[in-house]
């Protein structure tokens, strides 16, 4: 292993992982001496993978799709956000050995709303769709913003009310299918399903959008996804997409891990304008 400090995301897909882009450029800008590659690692070779890391001299780690779940098994100790949403996207090396996890998905996701977009969460009714992993990661960081209320709508139900019961010491939240947003307005839209990586759309009925409200798919591409798309022709004030959250998540990891915080907005903008062109 070269001598500078190792870092890397472990995943399975990882080739087309914007990780190593993005970590190389804010260690170039905060001029820290570190190495970072993408690893395909499948979930049955987390651990082995993950213990030879540390064991050669690794730092840290980002863990994506499927293994946030295992990472989180995996961690000596949790943050409380990442505790929280039993998952974990960032692994770091502590001085006494022990592995800290942590999740910085909703960290990433409000910075982007309201340093990148100016949007504020205080006292607003915020719509999430979806009930898996990423709306796990993100509900905790929302709370922490004091909304008015957070409705979950899922296809499976069960699954939204779970999450519901598992936030609502932290803050208003209510579970309900799609069915049941009928004659309910928001100030803010947020899709965490994953419908949009197949260029699908959950069933939204028509109105849910209060006057000036947002809309913020979690997921990206290189052209507007289905549910940016239907953001617009509803006349959200924004429509925005998961460009920002991805490099702001990454921006706390590098953080946690090196103590320095990168500028993140040159870097969206950067590679928001590569996919324009
Ligand atoms: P999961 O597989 O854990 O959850 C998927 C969710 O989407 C479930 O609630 C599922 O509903 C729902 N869903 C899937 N297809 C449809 C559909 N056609 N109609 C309605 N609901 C649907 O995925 P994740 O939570 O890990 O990821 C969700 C999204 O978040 C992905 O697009 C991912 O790329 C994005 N993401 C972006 C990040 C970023 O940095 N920008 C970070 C993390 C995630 P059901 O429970 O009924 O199956």
């Amino acid at each position: 292993m070269s001598h500078k400090d190792q870092y890397a995301v472990f995943g399975s897909p990882i080739k087309h992982s914007k990780s190593p882009r993005i970590h190389q450029f804010f260690a170039q800008q905060t001029q820290q001496d570190l190495e970072y590659r993408a690893v395909l690692v499948p979930a049955e070779q987390f651990e082995l993978a993950v213990n030879d890391f540390f064991a050669k001299g690794g730092r840290g780690l980002n863990c994506t799709v499927p293994l946030k779940e295992l990472a989180w098994v995996y961690a000596d100790k949790k943050t409380e956000r990442a505790e929280l949403s039993k998952a974990v996207n960032t692994l770091a090396l502590q001085k006494d050995g022990s592995v800290l996890g942590d999740n910085t998905d909703g960290l990433g996701l409000v910075a982007d709303l309201k340093k990148n977009n100016a949007l504020q969460l205080t006292a607003k009714k915020i719509l999430i769709l979806g009930a898996g992993g990423a709306a796990r990661g993100i509900i905790g960081p929302i709370q922490d913003e004091l909304p008015e209320a957070i409705t979950i709508a899922n296809r499976t139900l069960d699954k939204a009310l779970n999450l519901a019961t598992e936030f609502v010491h932290k803050g208003p939240v209510v579970a309900c299918g799609y069915e049941d947003l009928i004659g309910l307005s928001f100030d803010l839209i947020i899709n965490a399903t994953s419908a949009s990586l197949s260029d699908d759309l959950p069933p939204l009925p028509a109105g849910l959008l209060r006057d000036n409200a947002c809309c913020y798919d979690l997921a990206y591409a290189n052209k507007p996804t289905a549910f940016v798309r239907w953001a617009r022709a509803q006349g959200a004030l924004k429509s925005l997409d998961g460009l920002g959250m991805l490099v702001e998540q990454a921006a706390e990891a590098f953080y946690l891990w090196r103590g320095v915080r990168p500028e993140s907005a040159g870097l969206i903008r950067l590679l928001d304008a590569e996919r324009a062109s």
